[in-house]
């Protein structure tokens, strides 16, 4: 079958893929139509932390399939109670909104963020304001990209959904200086995954947190790509020693096996919500439960997060010792590993393709950057399996 010419014919023209076609994955490996074996370094934007079809993961999928599937919210299911349980208990939150896409979480927060402002704050009609960040990204609908700063994402799109403010990321003092008497809350990723692993000030986070309390200001932190165990904690806050107020969670939450997402808050701002305010037919479905509850188990159990710690060092190190004059720096915490090359010099696609020649299927941000980010299954045999290639390809 011709897939490349039946996608570009048939398919919306919105993703511009590497040309390799998958049909099957264990772990790390994922293998193409004509059997060649490839090394995953993206784990499909950190969904898939727990490595292709986790045994654990699939046997809760088939069981839940065969037993009950969705019920809407207008019953009550037995998964739910448990998912809560779980989430509340790994990660100290009092209260759990069940979504399904990262997108739709971050569009919750943004609703219960308002309500509460306008219920707590005496903010005045529609006048509340949001402080995001620069080159953030927290989705694709309206909303969410009437608050981004990348032209791609925007242009041709409008209108916008007004309310937000933007300021530099990394720079705490800008989110002191763009507080006003209508800020309601700040929402920034703790590191910023798209815009190529960008690592804040190391007290970045805590002078945040502290501005917050100051003005009383909600702290919502995007963790749906640093989340569940990508940069070597269950959430990327515990590298700052700090809590947020919401936590957004998405992608590896299901294991990269269903979409499954979640708003974490604390119960003063979720108990603004009452029925009727929000909803989803999917949200909180008995088979998004059960997969979480295994993916949750697993990530936990077989101590992926303390390997995305050492291993990601490891690969970091390896990393650092390429001799290539173009690059600018490899920096990462945990797998959440980015490679920059100097800006106008080199076109980081090409490097992205040759990887996959040679069995390793990495993708470029923006034009100069590498994301290496493999599920946190892997091991040092593997890494130093990469490490070879990308010293033979790049080094
Ligand atoms: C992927 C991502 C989202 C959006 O998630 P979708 O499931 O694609 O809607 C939001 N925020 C961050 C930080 C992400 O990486």
């Amino acid at each position: 079958m011709d897939y490349l010419e039946i996608e570009r014919k048939l398919g919306a023209n919105n993703y511009k893929p590497l040309d390799v076609v998958l049909n099957r994955g264990q772990g790390i490996w994922v293998w193409d139509v004509d059997g060649n074996r490839y090394m995953d370094c993206l784990s499909a934007y950190s969904a898939v932390n727990q490595g292709h079809c986790h045994p654990e993961i699939v046997k809760a999928l088939t069981e839940q399939a065969g037993k009950l599937s969705l019920t809407s919210r207008a019953f009550r299911n037995d998964q739910l109670s448990q998912f809560y349980t779980s989430l509340c208990e790994l990660t100290h939150s009092h209260k759990v909104l069940p979504m399904n896409s990262g997108a739709e979480a971050v569009e919750t927060a943004i609703k219960i963020v308002r309500k509460w402002g306008y219920q707590t704050k005496g903010i005045g009609e529609n006048k509340a304001e949001i402080i995001v960040c620069d080159n953030n990204f927290h989705g694709r609908t309206i909303t969410i990209i009437s608050f981004s700063s990348d032209p791609g994402a925007r242009e041709g799109f409008g209108p916008f959904t007004p309310g937000f403010k933007r300021i530099p990321f990394g720079d705490a003092a800008a989110l002191k200086a763009a507080i006003t008497e209508n800020t309601i809350a700040f929402m920034v990723e703790p590191i910023q995954g798209e815009a190529g692993v960008i690592i804040p000030p190391d007290t970045y986070l805590k002078d945040v947190r502290q501005i917050c309390d100051d003005h009383d200001i909600v702290l919502i932190l995007d963790e749906i790509q640093t989340g569940l165990g990508r940069t070597g904690k269950l959430l990327a806050e515990e590298h700052a020693g700090i809590e947020a107020d919401m936590t957004l969670i998405g992608k590896a939450l299901s294991g990269g096996l269903y979409p499954v997402s979640a708003v974490l808050s604390n119960t003063e701002i979720m108990d603004v919500l009452h029925p009727g305010e929000h909803g989803s037919t999917f949200g909180g479905n008995p088979l998004a439960c059960a997969v979480a509850l295994a993916a949750l188990d697993v990530l936990i159990k077989e101590k992926m997060i303390e390997n995305s710690a050492a291993m990601g060092a490891y690969f970091l190190s390896g990393l650092k010792t390429l001799k290539n004059p173009l690059i600018k720096e490899a920096r990462g915490r945990g797998l959440m590993i980015g490679l920059e090359f100097m800006p106008e010099k080199i076109n980081a696609r090409q490097y992205c393709e040759q990887l996959k020649d040679n069995g390793i299927l990495c993708k470029e941000t923006h034009e100069n950057i590498i994301r290496f980010a493999p599920p946190l299954v892997v091991t040092k045999k593997d890494i130093d399996y990469a490490l070879d290639i990308i010293h033979k390809v790049i080094g």
